[in-house]
């Protein structure tokens, strides 16, 4: 549908970045680091659970990054950070104090209060926890209004699983059928080793009444997807969140076409039934 004059001048606005300051940072794994950012003036507009913000680290660049806080409490953002390349590296580098531009929040927001009433499946491979977590909050926060949990955790090795303490504290606390595992493990590592899809099979959800959320690498996604159907789970019960390159984050620009859909505007949280043809298709 074409965009109103009113819509593209929004769309514009939302191109400035805002200043925001590091308040709080926290090294997650060797690669990884949690940044809390602050405005240097008024209040924050935190994201919703699966909506992103494009950072920009002066100088350097501008990337997108999800929501990893807790949507409905927090009063600052959170945001948990691979560094991978230059701007994420500049991100992670950035010491308390340091100002960062901040556009958004973009993108549209996990189904999770309408997954209510439903067991919940979510299926996280290595970075891809950190945009599930306003999910898993939400979720916990209600615990009574769902049903079964399964929360289902990947990583490269020990070493990249991140959140460890507090995942196993949901565990405990509230009724969390967690299950984890590695692709490689070391002399330390006393559990699984293997695919994350390994843990498909066995997990305890109702086909009939679930609903699955998985983020991850597209290959991860694409293969827990097909193992979450063998399972009889309908593809429009399964979430995924995609990921491409993006600049605008407001449907401007086109970097992050894939077929009919643009992801910072339509996306990034799709059902599998939405995507999957166009997943399967070579470089699109
Ligand atoms: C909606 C969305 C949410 C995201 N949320 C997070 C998050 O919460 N935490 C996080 O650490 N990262 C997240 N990312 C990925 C993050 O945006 C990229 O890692 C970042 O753009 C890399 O920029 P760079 O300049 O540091 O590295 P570059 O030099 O641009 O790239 C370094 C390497 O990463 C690859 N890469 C770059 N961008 C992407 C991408 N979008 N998808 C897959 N591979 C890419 C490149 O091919 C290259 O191999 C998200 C991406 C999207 C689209």
């Amino acid at each position: 549908m074409a965009q109103t004059l009113t819509e593209t001048a929004g769309s514009l606005e939302a191109m400035t970045p805002v200043p925001y300051a590091v308040t709080a940072k926290r090294q997650d794994t060797y690669d990884t680091w949690t940044l809390e950012l602050e405005p240097v003036d008024g209040a924050p507009i935190v994201p919703g659970p699966g909506q992103f913000n494009m950072l920009y680290a002066f100088g350097v660049g501008e990337v997108p990054i999800s929501n990893a806080g807790n949507f409905e409490t927090d009063e600052r953002l959170v945001h948990t950070i691979r560094a991978v390349g230059s701007v994420t590296k500049a991100l992670c580098a950035a010491e308390i104090g340091t100002v960062i531009g901040v556009r958004g929040p973009f993108g549209n927001t996990w189904p999770i209060v309408e997954a209510k009433g439903k067991d919940v499946v979510i299926v996280a491979g290595g970075i891809g926890l950190p945009p599930l977590r306003p999910a898993i909050y939400h979720v916990l926060k209600n615990r009574k209004d769902y049903g079964r949990f399964a929360l289902l955790y990947g990583a490269r090795t020990p070493a990249d699983l991140l959140f460890l303490d507090e995942v196993k504290s949901w565990q405990c606390n509230y009724d969390v059928d967690l299950d984890m595992t590695v692709d490689a493990g070391d002399t330390d590592w006393k559990g699984k080793v293997g695919l994350v899809t390994k843990l498909i099979p066995p997990a305890e959800f109702d086909v009939d009444d679930a609903r699955a959320f998985v983020v991850g690498p597209e290959i991860m996604m694409k293969f827990v997807a097909q193992e979450l159907m063998n399972r009889d789970l309908p593809a429009e019960s399964i979430n995924v969140s995609l990921e491409r390159t993006m600049r605008c984050g407001v449907g401007l620009c086109g970097h992050c076409q894939i077929g009919p859909t643009l992801i910072c505007r339509d996306g990034a949280c799709y059902t599998w039934d939405k995507v999957e043809k166009l997943l399967a298709v070579k470089e699109l």
